[in-house]
């Protein structure tokens, strides 16, 4: 995954292009934190990533009202959680929700500041930032460092 990321997009079709490369590295059961402000492509970039591993991207949005969206294809499937509106980790446990991080589909979490403490150790941090115009860049992060 190391050839893939960091890189820097300067169209929304680039950053699923980029989600797609990332969706060849991943197993079943991984869990993705996407970081990012609010229009630095989370959620295009989890569009890529269920296209590259068959599942519609039409069918990607931000589950920020949902909290979680499910996509269910022949291989894989993908639970995709927006945390935006959550406001405590205490509520996502008391949903059960963490026990997704425990299956086999693949989790991609927008927001996952307030779930960091519960990620499982072997999750991928992605953020992603803005740069001047349609460029973003995209890059991999750890505990602590994101923002
Ligand atoms: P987030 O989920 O982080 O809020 P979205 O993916 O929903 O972000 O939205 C990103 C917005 O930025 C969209 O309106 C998209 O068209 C625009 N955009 C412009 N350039 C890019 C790029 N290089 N990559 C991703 N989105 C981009
Ligand atoms: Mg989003």
């Amino acid at each position: 995954m190391t050839d893939t990321l960091p890189a820097e997009t300067t169209s929304p079709t680039e950053t699923l292009e980029v989600g797609r490369r990332i969706a060849g590295r991943l197993k079943p059961g991984q869990v993705v934190a996407l970081y990012g402000d609010l229009g630095s492509g989370k959620t295009h970039l989890a569009k890529g990533i269920c296209a590259g591993l068959g599942l519609d991207p039409e069918r990607v949005t931000s589950p920020t009202f949902a909290l979680i969206n499910e996509y269910v294809g022949k291989k894989w499937t993908v639970y995709h959680f927006d945390t935006y509106r959550l406001k405590s980790l205490d509520e996502f446990l008391a949903l059960g929700y963490e026990e997704y991080f425990e299956g086999d589909g693949v989790c991609l979490i927008e927001w996952p500041d307030v779930v960091e403490s519960v990620l499982p150790d072997d999750a991928i941090r992605i953020r992603l930032s803005h740069r001047t115009g349609d460029r973003r860049y995209i890059e991999f992060t750890r505990p602590g460092v994101y923002g």
